[in-house]
């Protein structure tokens, strides 16, 4: 069974927990300024000369021994490390490097319409399969998966970045804005991502012949018309979201109804269902898949109070 790491709100402490969690990190100043290479690793001097001293080497095979080298490649899971560098920065923001821990990530960002690409983009592949979110301090979303193991194209759709090759900032980092990330569902638990890339992201090449999943023999709600499906291009009913909760595991059940609820609180905007209906709906399906009722009712809530392009630009 999947358990959440509880992450402490002061970045020094929430850093030791990252680590000790196996999530290799790195010190990321609040304004992104990267700290220098040391002398053997700095190929091209701040004059544009190039640097008599570079020693030429790949980031990942790096043995200067200087541990803020080559940016996120200097990540690490080494608890002494990780306890100095937020002793001497205890303000430094916490980056995780998405290939090398294992990840990529759907990074959602509203000033550039992302919430809009996602819902067009869930209209045409079907909701995206539940997992570890993350509220940013812009106001985004980072939907965090199982690296399929293979570089993604790198913005495909207009505010939508699939991050891979790069790093993401983790809570309890604070955005340039002033405002902190969060983990979505259960503030303060970060769950180790553990749903594979979505099938219907990968490049045509990669996909596998899929085999139709059964649905659960006995079923409390509706199930969606054939064809009603968002991958069939019609917009999502009550009983999509609520077969999204149902499909959820133990890992990320919260995540799964948080990220229904957000839909439902979408649709509910546009007068496309009643919030009333999806509510009780979605509450009911959190008790069927053994959230707890107060549970279900902070990530029911925490999607209605969650930032979205919509309305910043109302
Ligand atoms: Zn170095
Ligand atoms: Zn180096």
């Amino acid at each position: 069974m999947k358990v959440g790491i509880t992450i402490p709100a002061e970045l020094p402490a929430a850093a030791e927990a990252y680590a000790a969690a196996g999530v290799k990190i790195f010190r990321v100043r609040p304004d992104k300024a990267p700290y220098k290479n040391c002398r053997r690793c700095t190929k091209v001097l701040p004059d544009q000369q190039p640097n008599p001293k570079y020693v030429p080497h790949r980031p990942e095979d790096c043995k200067c021994g200087v541990s803020t080298c080559h940016g996120f490649w200097a990540a690490t899971t080494d608890l002494p490390t990780v306890r100095r560098w937020w002793n001497e920065e205890p303000h430094a923001n916490i980056g995780a490097p998405c290939k090398l821990n294992g990840w990529a990530v759907l990074d959602i960002d509203p000033r550039n319409g992302g919430y809009a690409s996602l819902c067009a983009l869930e209209q045409r592949v079907g909701v995206l399969p539940g997992t570890t979110m993350q509220v940013t301090g812009g106001d985004g979303l980072h939907l965090l998966y199982r690296s399929p193991g293979f570089d993604l194209p790198g913005e495909p759709f207009p505010g939508i970045d699939f991050k891979h090759n790069g790093y993401i900032l983790l809570a309890p980092s604070v955005h340039v804005s002033g405002t902190r990330y969060q983990w979505a569902g259960a503030p303060g638990i970060f769950v180790k991502p553990s749903t594979a890339w979505p099938e219907t992201l990968l490049p045509r090449k990669e996909k596998q012949p899929t085999l139709p999943r059964p649905r659960p023999a006995r079923h409390p709600f509706p199930a969606a018309p054939a064809g009603g499906r968002p991958g069939g291009g019609k917009m999502w009913t009550v009983a999509d979201l609520v077969q999204h909760v149902m499909d959820s595991h133990q890992g990320n059940r919260n995540s799964s109804l948080y990220f229904a609820a957000c839909r439902a609180h979408e649709l509910a905007e546009q007068g496309l269902l009643q919030l009333a209906d999806a509510e009780q709906a979605l509450l009911s399906a959190a008790d069927a898949i053994g959230l707890t009722t107060s549970e279900a009712r902070h990530s029911f809530d925490s999607a209605a109070t969650r930032p979205s392009d919509r309305r910043r630009a109302a």
